[in-house]
C-alpha cells in the first residue's frame, strides 16, 4: 500500500512537472494557434472597419491569423459577457469602444463587470462622429434639419445601434439639446442602419467617421455636422455641431483591447506589443488619418492607461445615465 502510495505521489508530482512544462511551453508559445478577436457590432461597420484594419498588422506582429468574430447585440454587452466568460489564454480578446463604460449604468442586469472580470490590453483609437441623413430628407442643412424634426417630431426616424451603443448616446445627446422626441431604430450595428438610411428606410443616423467618410464623400447621404470641437481634416466642408449652435455637442468615441481576467501577464504583454506595432503600421496610420481618427498617446496604449481611461469614464458617465434615466433590464 505504502509502495502503491509512493508510486501515485511519484506519478502526480511526474504530471503535476509535465502539467507545468507543458504550461511553460504553451506560454512560452503564445501564439501557437490564430487569436480572435470579438467585435460586439456587425461586420462592416465602424467598430469593425477598426477590427480589421489593426488585425492584419497585429497577426503579423504574432505571427498567427487574426481572426474576427461579430458578436451581435444589446449594444455590445452580449460580445462583452461572451469574452469575460472565455478561457483566459490570450486567444479570445475583445475590442469595445465607450460602450464598455457606459454599460453598467445602461443595464440593471449586466452579466460581467467591466472592472472586475477583464485584463487591458491598452486603449485603440478615438473616432469622431457624424450626423447624417437620408439622401432625399427635406432638410438641406442642420438649420433646415432643426426645424425638420422640431415640425415632425416623432414620424422622424433615428438609427442607433443599441442601448449602449455610441450611436443610441449621440443621437440621445441630439434629442435632448434639440428638445425633441424622435422615433429611435436598432439595429445590431450602424452597417445595416448605413443600409436602411443608404436605401432611404430610416431618415437619420449619428455614427463614427470609420464608417461614415466615403459614404460622406460619395454623396450617398446628407451630413449635418461633426460632433469634435475642429473640423475634421477628412471632410474640412463639413462644419461642426458646435459651431452651429449645439454647445458643448462634444463625442469622440475611444476604444480599447480587453481579454479575459486571468489571462498570464506575458501574454497581455505579447497583445500589447502586437498592438503597438500595429498601431505604428504606415498603412494603418494612413488609414486611421483618412477616417480624422487620432492613435492615442504611448502612455493610453497600455493596460494602466486604458484601465484608468474605463475607471473614470465609468465615474463619469454613472451619474449623467442615472440622471437621464435611460436604462434597460
Ligand atoms: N457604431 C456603432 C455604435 O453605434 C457600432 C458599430 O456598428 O460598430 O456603437
Amino acid at each position: 500500500m505504502a509502495v502503491r502510495f509512493k508510486h501515485w505521489l511519484t506519478a502526480v508530482a511526474g504530471a503535476a512537472s509535465l502539467v507545468a512544462t507543458g504550461a511553460a511551453v504553451a506560454q512560452a508559445a503564445f501564439p501557437a494557434k490564430p487569436v480572435t478577436v470579438v467585435v460586439p457590432f456587425s461586420a462592416g461597420g465602424p467598430t469593425d472597419v477598426v477590427a480589421r484594419l489593426i488585425g492584419v498588422p497585429m497577426g503579423k506582429a504574432l505571427g498567427q491569423t487574426v481572426i474576427i468574430d461579430n458578436a451581435l447585440g444589446a449594444g455590445g454587452t452580449i460580445a462583452a459577457a461572451k469574452v469575460a466568460r472565455a478561457a483566459p489564454d490570450g486567444y479570445t480578446i475583445f475590442l469595445h469602444h465607450m460602450g464598455m463604460s457606459t454599460a453598467p449604468a445602461l443595464y440593471r442586469k449586466l452579466s460581467f463587470d467591466p472592472l472586475k472580470d477583464f485584463e487591458y490590453i491598452g486603449q485603440v483609437v478615438d473616432v469622431p462622429m457624424t450626423l447624417l441623413g437620408r439622401k432625399d430628407l427635406p432638410a438641406n442643412n442642420f438649420k433646415e434639419l432643426q426645424a425638420y424634426v422640431k415640425a415632425n417630431g416623432n414620424k422622424v426616424t433615428l438609427a442607433n445601434a443599441g442601448l449602449g451603443a455610441v450611436s443610441h448616446l449621440c443621437g440621445l445627446l441630439f434629442m435632448s439639446q434639440m428638445g425633441v422626441e424622435l422615433t429611435t431604430v436598432p439595429y445590431k450595428g450602424t452597417c445595416p442602419a448605413m443600409n436602411d438610411l443608404l436605401g432611404g428606410q430610416v431618415d437619420l443616423l449619428c455614427d463614427q467617421t470609420t464608417q461614415t467618410v466615403p459614404f460622406i464623400k460619395d454623396g450617398r447621404i446628407k451630413v449635418y455636422g461633426v460632433t469634435t470641437h475642429n473640423r475634421l481634416g477628412s471632410l474640412p466642408n463639413v462644419p461642426t455641431l458646435d459651431e452651429q449652435g449645439l454647445k458643448a455637442f462634444e463625442v469622440k468615441v475611444w476604444h480599447g483591447m480587453y481579454a479575459p481576467k486571468g489571462t498570464p501577464k506575458e501574454v497581455i504583454d505579447k497583445l500589447n506589443a502586437a498592438l503597438k506595432t500595429a498601431m505604428a503600421d504606415p498603412h494603418v496610420k494612413q488609414r486611421l488619418a483618412e477616417l480624422s481618427s487620432d492613435i492615442p498617446s504611448a502612455d493610453k496604449m497600455t493596460p494602466e492607461g486604458l484601465r484608468t481611461h474605463l475607471t473614470a469614464e465609468i465615474a463619469k458617465w454613472g451619474p449623467v445615465i442615472k440622471k437621464a434615466g435611460i436604462y434597460a433590464d
